[in-house]
């Protein structure tokens, strides 16, 4: 019999009436002879909810007690989707990361999956029993609770697919499957009918929040056949796929905004060998991913440093680096959180020049400041006033992909 993971994310178990709506796609995706396992999000709103509340009581609330908050949300979810299951009259059981032992590292807010044991799972499906499994959590070797940061029961899922061998994995949301850009921000973007797996990394990298970037390289690496669609529309949505040679064609398949991330700047820092090891160490120590970094040239021997991180850790992350501030004598520390990132991506930038050229023009016919800019080989990503990230997006987008046409 086949198997097959579906995950339904916030919008769609938002609300009693849409957790009977899961239900019944579930109950008729098992009638039509598939083995199910259901991965659910916290009901919409709900991980924020939970995040203010902790943020009431402490600025920089402990990381783990966080976890066991946050953990929390997709608790209640998994319970009322097996209820509605069972009201449906479908057999079916909920478990929580733990449970299933989901283990993970122990990087609390942001936890790798180390390996899944499947030994409930499958004992579960061969009683006839629809599994619905909590996303976004697992467990570390101590038995704490992690998390495995924001949008991460996509990667739950892909996980669980990847390591039960599942026929494919269904990621269902509030829109249609991948887009050449937001939908909400943008109404000419369009649906993409594939997407390389190497493409969608990029995009969930640099803000498509369609789908969480780890979710993607797990399933680039284990080859998961993952298929984005709608949890309200009965039409195909968007699979990932490995690349195809006619995908180079297309100079730029996407355009992604991320506003969460906030820039530091160093001060006048000395410039010599091993400071960049100085400032990033303890923030690499302190599990805070570095996006982007820039080096101004020297004059009188410093210089500044100016880098993203998310803005999620900011305030840890300009806690450490002012410590760092003080030990090497820098003049000192300046944070911005009003920005955006916008980024094109396409595999067609692998032979084709130009776009960098054309995004910067484009921008500028705008009257939009590039404050930073950052380049792989198949991505281009600035960093400018998060004021203009809407008008940035639709520029891009109306320049490199268009309204017409087929993607
Ligand atoms: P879920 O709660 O189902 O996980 P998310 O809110 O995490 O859903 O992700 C879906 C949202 O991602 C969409 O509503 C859309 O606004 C946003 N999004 C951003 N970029 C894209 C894109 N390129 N294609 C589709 N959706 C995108
Ligand atoms: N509930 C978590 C979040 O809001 C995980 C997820 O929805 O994927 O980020
Ligand atoms: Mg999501």
């Amino acid at each position: 019999m086949s198997l097959l993971v579906q995950k339904y994310g916030g919008t769609s178990v938002g609300s009693i009436e849409r957790i009977k709506q899961v239900a019944a796609k579930c109950a008729a995706a098992k009638r039509a002879g598939h083995d199910l396992v259901v991965v659910v999000s916290a009901m919409s709103g709900e991980t924020n909810r939970l995040l203010a509340l902790a943020h009431e009581i402490s600025e920089v609330p402990d990381d783990r007690e966080k976890d066991v908050l946050l953990a929390s949300g997709e608790q209640v979810s998994v319970a009322l989707l097996t209820l509605a299951l069972k009201e449906a009259g479908q057999r079916a059981r909920s478990f929580l990361g733990h449970q299933v032992r989901i283990a993970t590292d122990n990087a609390y807010g942001k936890a790798r999956i180390l390996s899944i044991d499947s030994t409930k799972i499958l004992l579960a499906l061969k009683a006839g029993e629809v599994v619905v499994i909590a996303g976004f959590q697992g467990v570390d070797e101590d038995d704490n609770i992690t998390t495995l940061g924001r949008g991460g029961s996509d990667t739950s899922a892909v996980a669980l697919a990847a390591f039960l061998n599942a026929q494919a994995c269904e990621i269902y949301t509030d829109v249609e499957g991948v887009y050449t850009t937001d939908p909400g921000i943008c109404p000419d973007a369009r649906k993409l009918a594939r997407i390389s797996y190497d493409e969608m990394i990029e995009l969930a990298s640099t803000g498509a929040k369609v789908l969480e970037i780890r979710s993607v390289e797990f399933a680039k690496k284990f080859s998961v056949p993952v298929h984005v669609r709608s949890t309200f529309a009965e039409v195909e949505g968007t699979w990932l796929v490995n690349e195809e040679e006619s995908m180079s064609d297309v100079l730029v398949s996407g355009v992604a905004c991320d506003r969460n991330e906030a820039k530091i700047t160093l001060l006048r820092v000395p410039d010599r060998p091993g400071l960049a090891a100085q400032v990033f160490g303890p923030i690499a120590d302190a599990h805070i991913v570095v996006d982007m970094i820039i080096q101004n040239a020297s004059e009188d021997g410093t210089t500044d440093l100016t880098f993203t991180v998310p803005k999620a850790d900011h305030k840890k992350a300009l806690a450490i680096v002012e410590r760092t501030a003080r030990a090497v004598n820098a003049k000192g520390v300046k944070i911005d959180t009003d920005m955006a990132k916008i980024s094109a991506v396409g595999v067609g930038m692998r032979t084709h020049a130009g776009v960098a050229a054309k995004m910067f023009e484009v921008l500028a016919r705008e009257g939009i400041n590039i404050e930073m800019i950052s380049t792989s080989e198949i991505k281009i990503s600035v960093v400018i006033e998060a004021k203009y990230t809407e008008l940035a997006v639709r520029v891009l987008h109306e320049a490199f992909i268009g309204k017409q046409g087929t993607v």
